[in-house]
């Protein structure tokens, strides 16, 4: 009986851990994704603003697509 009880105790802590985990991702969650929405880049192509978790950055520049990225691509210096 003592292992059941001992058991009971493991499996009590771990749902008790992991709901405080729980609640500190969600509140993590929460803020990072507060600081992504504030970023708004512009793409140096077509001007489309979007997050810049989503745009593709080349050479400091921040583009829509990858497409755009390759398109406003300097020539390499001769
Ligand atoms: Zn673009």
């Amino acid at each position: 009986m003592r292992v059941l009880a001992l058991i009971i105790l493991l499996v009590v802590s771990f749902l008790v851990i992991k709901s405080f985990k729980r609640k500190q991702e969600m509140k993590r969650l929460t803020k990072a994704k507060k600081k992504k929405v504030d970023n708004i880049v512009k793409c140096n192509v077509c001007g489309l603003h979007i997050p810049e978790q989503e745009a593709t950055i080349n050479r400091g520049n921040y583009y829509c697509c990858l497409e755009h990225a390759n398109q406003d691509n300097l020539p390499p210096a001769a």
